[in-house]
């Protein structure tokens, strides 16, 4: 393998799942048109019809190499019944000899590897073939917060927070509820418990932390990270603000027979409802749902997917591929009385360009982070509906922090939301002064992300770092090279 001498070569690692693969792209093109990287991009578990359509929302002057890494078959490693993070988790593990062979194979040896939060086995390959490593943080820095700091508490406030379910008190950071901890934190010493502890103290391992959000939306969670009084004492190594990581939308826009029916809808007059890449509702609570965007009388748009009981990731692994199918599990009718006030889409929709549309006004979203950045960036604000992983938290502070949200009464994980409150919360966010409100906080902060990506903004800046670190690296690497 070459030292490259005029670019600096970055290899990256996306885990399985659309919204562990968008911000990885998106990070991918960043550093090919920012900062002027040759980028090769590792994937694993990627449909390959999936993967396709995510590349072509990419423009060909951000192209990168990349590498699907070779499928991997986990049924003998995981009980089918594991939750979709052990999956994931195991599924990076054992594409670990792939990834290293790939990387060997690179005609241009990589400066730099970037993993995302369940690639954090593959730093070691870091060290072994002389790159820098970095971690990426899909989600914001609470979340980050939270996963490096549990693993380093001790067991009378381990206890106090799973057995007596007090807030997790984390140095510097807001607390996290016990109803909105993180699964991964709820059964001792089971195969996820002892996984997520094991990520959480080898992130402060790596090189940095790229992580998907910017200084002025959380200033004192990351404040308290830089601080060896406070959390820094635990984060260790430097922590880099980079987002919203969010992908462009193409112009001219897609043609698209959604994004027709929003041209001829009043503006800010739609609401999108989607529960992400693989969430899923049970069937009362879709003829709940139902109900509720029908008495609301508010246009809508609805991405929906056959219901599951007792599983809200249902649909994880086999998303993204479009279905034709007409639904039969709404309630009677429901298609015929709204067929002039909302769309039904079953399964998949082009979510980015719809959000960026005039005509929307509001989102009912299971708070993904993606799908949280790519609202705040088009100025959309939000209807919470946590799901999994650390959305509870997310739909926390975007209730009670940063204002740009509403919440139900109760956890839709923890109970049915029924027809009236949706109608209430639907007509909250789209007629009444609250959502009013709500949309101009939510503008404040689209403007305040723009800032951040902007030439000399803060992301901007932190992106800049990342590579001047990058350079240096090269140079001793290039040195060493030549026997210096
Ligand atoms: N997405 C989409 N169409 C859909 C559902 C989701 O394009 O019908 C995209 C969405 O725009 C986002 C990603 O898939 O970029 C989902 O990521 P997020 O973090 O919001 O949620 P996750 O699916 O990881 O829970």
């Amino acid at each position: 393998m070459e030292v490259q001498t005029t670019k600096i070569h970055a290899a990256l690692l996306a885990s399985p799942g659309i919204g562990h693969l968008v911000p990885v792209l998106e990070l991918g093109k960043r550093l090919v048109t920012q900062l002027d990287f040759q980028v090769t991009i590792f994937v694993v578990g990627a449909e390959p019809s999936v993967l396709e359509s995510q590349l072509q929302n990419f423009p060909k002057s951000s192209i990168f190499n990349v590498v699907s890494l070779p499928p991997v078959d986990i049924s003998g490693l995981v009980d089918p019944n594991a939750s979709i993070v052990t999956k994931i988790i195991v599924m990076m593990r054992e594409s670990v000899p792939a990834l290293r062979s790939q990387i060997s194979v690179l005609k241009l040896r990589p400066t730099v590897l970037i993993v995302d939060l369940f690639g954090t086995e593959a730093l070691p390959l870091a060290d072994e073939l002389n790159m820098l490593n970095y971690v990426l943080i899909a989600s914001n820095a609470w979340f980050l917060a939270a996963t490096t700091y549990f693993p380093t508490i001790d067991g009378k406030q381990e206890d106090e927070h799973i057995i007596q379910q007090k807030p997790l008190i984390i140095p510097g950071c807001k607390p996290v509820r016990f109803e909105d901890t993180l699964e991964a934190f709820l059964v001792k010493n089971d195969e996820l418990y002892v996984e997520y502890l094991r990520i959480g103290l080898e992130i402060p391992a790596a090189d940095g932390i790229l992580v998907n959000t910017w200084e002025d939306l959380e200033a004192k969670t990351l404040q308290s990270m830089r601080d060896t009084k406070m959390l820094g004492r635990v984060t260790r190594i430097p922590i880099y603000p980079i987002g919203p990581l969010v992908r462009e939308v193409k112009s001219p826009a897609l043609e698209n027979p959604v994004l027709d029916w929003l041209d001829n809808q009043p503006t800010e007059s739609v609401i999108y409802v989607s529960f992400g890449s693989g969430g899923t509702l049970s069937a009362k609570q879709m003829t709940e749902l139902a109900w509720g965007l029908e008495l609301s009388q508010q246009r809508f748009i609805w991405v929906i997917r056959p219901p599951v009981e007792n599983d809200v990731t249902g649909a994880y692994f086999s998303v993204g591929k479009g279905s034709d199918d007409t639904p039969d599990y709404l309630p009677e009718g429901f298609l015929t009385r709204n067929s002039k006030l909302g769309l039904v889409i079953p399964d998949w929709a082009p979510q980015a360009e719809i959000l960026r549309h005039p005509s929307v006004g509001g989102i009912l979203s299971h708070c993904g982070w993606n799908s949280t950045t790519e609202s705040i960036v088009n100025g959309v604000p939000m209807i919470t509906w946590p799901l999994y992983a650390e959305q509870k938290m997310n739909a926390t502070m975007l209730t009670e922090d940063i204002g740009v949200a509403i919440r139900s009464k109760k956890l839709p994980t923890e109970s049915i939301v029924e027809r009236k409150e949706i109608e209430t919360l639907v007509r909250s966010i789209m007629v009444e002064e609250e959502g009013n409100k709500i949309r101009s906080r939510v503008k404040e902060l689209k403007s305040s992300a723009e800032k951040a990506l902007s030439r000399g903004g803060s992301s901007y800046n932190s992106l800049s770092r990342v590579a001047e670190d990058c350079e240096k690296s090269l140079q001793g690497l290039v040195a060493r090279a030549h026997g210096a």
